[in-house]
């Protein structure tokens, strides 16, 4: 289990899955080979699967322990959850909560889960089926989520229902509209849901910025601790060729445009700051500084 100690904080990397999980351009549309190519020296075999060109990502959560608040960052897909757009994270079994434990945390022991935003591989542990109920996983935490993320995807389901009525109505549709359905509207049922926004501070060292761009209401988080940063990206990048080209945004995301000036500004930041950049979809090394290279960045695994 992959540690980090920053300052006085203890990070810890729950993985829930790692495998080849896209093909180059289905992730990163404006991708090309010959960038591939002359990165292949890094990107081959930890972040590309040698075998089959696939990109491997991870599916990771960070739990962090400041010392007065045990904290889970981003949770993963979870288990039993139906989307059937996407295999990779359809029906899931998978043993994240003895990962959990084994890294000393059971789940009445989180104080607070916090999203970066509300995509279905970002709040999917939010959950759990108890007698074919979705109800929280984390029965003492509170639960953070972005004000501005909630209220779109909020609006997206009623323009779905085409009705302007609170509830939301069961219809086919995406898994966007499944995880909303199944991994948030069951935490704010349960009165364990707050709404924040950008600017918003935990505690000391632990704080939450505005990054829109791969969802409307996007967030990242920043970690301070005795003198050492970090910067848990979650997906303001996907694979690390985007550290090469940064203007290569996802398929995932909502504004391409706005993604891209926003993963320039954060990866500008952590390199200027000295941070750590910890993204969401990493495998291992899945956390670096980083440094100007080039028109990009180069990440700096020890
Ligand atoms: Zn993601």
């Amino acid at each position: 289990m992959e540690k980090l100690k920053l300052g006085n904080f203890d990070l810890c990397k729950i993985v829930e899955s790692v495998s080849p999980a896209f093909e180059l351009n289905f992730l990163l549309p404006d991708a090309d080979t010959d960038t591939v190519e002359a990165n292949r020296s890094w990107l081959y075999p930890n972040y590309i699967d040698p075998k089959t060109d696939i990109l491997m990502i991870s599916f990771h959560s960070y739990l962090l322990r400041t010392g007065k608040y045990t904290i889970l960052i981003d949770s993963c897909v979870g288990n039993h959850k139906d989307r059937p757009a996407f295999p990779e994270m359809h029906n899931l079994n998978t043993d994240y909560l003895q990962k959990l434990k084994t890294a000393g945390v059971s789940p009445d022991e989180i104080d607070f889960v916090m999203c970066t935003h509300m995509h279905p591989d970002h709040v999917g542990w939010n959950t759990q089926l108890e007698d074919g109920l979705w109800v929280p996983t984390f029965p003492n935490a509170r639960y953070l989520f972005g004000k501005t993320e909630y209220d779109s995807w909020l609006h997206y389901h009623k323009e779905i229902a085409g009705t302007e009525a609170d509830s939301i109505p069961e219809v086919a549709s995406s898994s966007l509209r499944l995880s909303f359905e199944d991994s948030v509207l069951p935490v704010i049922a349960a009165g364990q849901a707050e709404m924040i926004e950008g600017g918003f501070e935990l505690e000391d060292g632990v704080s939450v910025e505005d990054a829109a761009g791969h969802s409307p209401g996007n967030f990242i988080f920043k970690l301070e601790s005795a003198g050492s940063r970090a910067t848990v990206s979650g997906d303001v990048l996907h694979h690390p060729l985007q550290l090469v080209r940064p203007d290569w945004s996802s398929g995932f995301c909502s504004d391409p445009q706005l993604s891209a000036v926003t993963r320039r500004r954060v990866l500008e930041e952590t390199a200027s700051s000295g941070a750590i950049l910890m993204p969401a979809h990493f495998p291992t090394p899945s956390w670096g500084q980083i440094e100007a290279s080039d028109d990009g960045f180069r990440l700096i695994t020890q």
